[in-house]
Formats: structure tokens, sequence, C-alpha cells
């Protein structure tokens, strides 16, 4: 079994972090002359908490995992970054990772001078589980999984990610942004069995939330606490804080059914596009595309205004463009569009 403790860097494990003014007092209403605030109150004039307690509480709540083990970040990006800055020591040890997959994991690599490992999905997506466990060596710390992927759509299956887990020798991070749109479980649920395992969701798909910047992280008290002590002391400010935990009261399920009924739609409606090679069953909110001149579909769809991403670079899904789930009405304005180029 793998000891995260022993996976973090050493200066991390014996770091003495930044204590804020406000770490000393929990008490509700007092006189604030420690933080060198502007006293007068607006809304804005005080510093967040800096352990988010009362949104963190209430996410737990909601996730059904004990506070101690849920970090929150500047979107998932700010865990994805701090899991490098955590356990990898720059220059000498190494993150593993799909491709194609969620680009930041390689960005995050590079910003932190970690070598990446690349191991290719199968043809149609699947994981190449020998492959990956044999990418690993004594300086491997990270091995970086998504799914319901991004960009392909599918998801992997729960016992070869739980052979991973069992097998890898450094951290497993499951990146599960688009999980809420997908038929298979979280694996939030097996956190206490895996030490190793480190599971981001995040506000910004499925809860709507893109632009207040939620990310969370779930991993073993002690990965959390790392986490909680390499990050900024206020990560997540005052705004954020609030609106996300009013705005978690409300019910996600109706939006979901309608963006993954709609997914249905898309999908067979794209393929019956002439301009539509094949459409990649997807367990997200997007649909990967293949068509056959992936650039002219692109400037087609951009001269109606539609703006899709064009992956068709990316190793692996030549001819490919990601295409997101909208509403009934611009799915409609998409499709119609591209029904036009046969004419
Ligand atoms: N993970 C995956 C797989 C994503 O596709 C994205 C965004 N496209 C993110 C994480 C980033 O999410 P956030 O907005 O929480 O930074």
């Amino acid at each position: 079994m793998v000891d995260p403790v022993k996976l973090i860097r050493k200066n991390i494990r014996s770091l003495a972090p930044y204590s804020t003014a406000r770490d000393e007092y929990s008490g509700g209403l007092g006189i604030y002359l420690d933080a060198n605030e502007n006293p007068y109150e607006n809304g804005y004039n005080r510093y967040p908490d800096p352990h988010q307690k009362r949104l963190k509480e209430r996410i737990a709540q909601i996730k059904g995992v004990p506070v101690g083990k849920l970090f929150i970040g500047n979107g998932s990006d700010e865990p994805i970054d701090l899991a490098f800055r955590v356990f990898c020591e720059p220059q000498q040890d190494n993150a593993i990772s799909i491709t194609p997959t969620y680009g930041m994991y390689k960005v995050a690599a590079e910003i932190n001078d970690v070598e990446f490992r690349e191991v290719s999905l199968t043809a149609d997506f699947g994981l190449d589980v020998e492959g990956l466990l044999a990418a690993a060596d004594e300086h491997t710390k990270l091995l970086f999984l998504c799914s319901p992927n991004n960009p392909s759509g599918n998801s992997f299956p729960e016992e070869e990610i739980v052979r991973l887990l069992r097998e890898f020798p450094g951290m497993v991070v499951l990146d599960e942004a688009y999980i809420d749109f997908s038929t298979r479980r979280s694996l939030l649920a097996q956190l206490p069995q895996y030490p190793n395992l480190l599971i981001l969701q995040t506000l910004s798909k499925a809860w709507g939330m893109a632009g207040l910047r939620l990310g969370l992280a779930f991993a073993c008290e002690e990965v959390v606490r790392a986490f909680s002590q390499v990050k900024y002391p206020y990560n997540i400010n005052v705004v954020t804080q609030k609106i996300v935990y009013d705005r978690l009261a409300e019910d996600i399920k109706p939006q979901v059914r309608e963006i993954v009924a709609q997914r249905a739609v898309v999908a067979q409606k794209l393929a019956e596009c002439r301009v539509v090679r094949q459409v990649y069953p997807s367990d997200a909110n997007f649909l990967l595309v293949r068509v056959d001149d992936p650039r002219e579909v692109y400037t087609r769809l951009i001269e109606a205004g539609i703006i899709v991403r064009d992956r068709s670079r990316v190793r692996g899904c030549a001819g490919c463009l990601r295409i997101t789930i909208g509403t009934p009405e611009e799915n409609r304005r998409m499709i119609e569009t591209l029904k036009n180029m046969e004419q």
C-alpha cells in the first residue's frame, strides 16, 4: 500500500505555513484591528475565511465526505498545480498521464519543471493499464486519469482504475470533472480504501458555476493538510464563498437530465450529417466528432457564430472537433449549419 505522506516532498512536510491574522480567533463579532483592512464595511473590506469553514462543511455534507478529506481551490486547476508542488521534486520526479486528455496536467508539469510521461489510450480511447504501470519508476509520483475523459468523452471501467490504484506506486489523480453526466458512479466512496487516491471534481460543469472558480479535491487527511498549507492563504474570495454557498441549495438534476437527453439527440443528428464520419460515445456534456475536413467545418461554424473546439491536431484525435452540448436551440442551430454544408 502506498503511503502518501512518504510521497510528499521533504520541504513541504517540514513547512511552517503562513498563519493568517485571523487564525487565532474564531469568535463571532469582534473589533478587527489585526489585518490592516479598511474598517469601513462595504461587504468586501474584510479578508475571506482562509479555511473556508462554512462552505467546506456544506460541500462535504453534500458529497458525504468528512470535511478533513476535502480541499477547495480556485478551480480544479489549483489542485492540479498543487499536486505537482506538493509531490514532485522539480527536475527529479516524474508524472504519468494518459493521452489524449485535459491539457492542463501537462502545462502544470512543465511549469513545475517535472517530467511528464504520456501513455496513449487505445484506438477507441481505452486505458492501456499495462503501459501506464510500465511507465512508472522510482521517481514517479503522480498518475493523471480523467474519467469521463476530456476530449474523448468516455469513462474508464472502475475495475481498471482500481487496479491502477492498487498497483501504481504513486498518487492516482482521478479527474471526475464530468462525473455528473456519467452513468458510472464516482469513486468518492472508495476514498477510505485507497490512501493514494486524489479525486478532482469541479463546480464549473454540471453545477453551472464556471465563472465563480471553485474546484474540489478529495484525498486522505494528510494530503488535504499538505495542500492547505501550500495554497495561497486567501485562495477563495469572499464573493465566491458566499455565492457558491447559496447556489449549492439548487437542484442540478433537471439541467443535467436535459443536457444528457440533448447529448443523445445531438449525437443522433450529427451521425446523420454527411460531413460527419464518427460520433464517439460520450459520458460527458460534450461530443467528440470526427469529420473529413475539421478546418472547413470549424470555419463554417465560426462564420455562423458557433465556436467549437478543434482537437484535430491532438494525438489520437485526427479529424476531431469537440462540441459542447448547449441549449436545445443552440444545438439545433449547430446541426443546421452542418446540414447546410452539404448543399
Ligand atoms: N478537468 C477537466 C477534465 C476539464 O475538462 C476542465 C475544464 N475544461 C477542468 C478540469 C477545469 O475545471 P475548473 O474550471 O474547475 O478549473
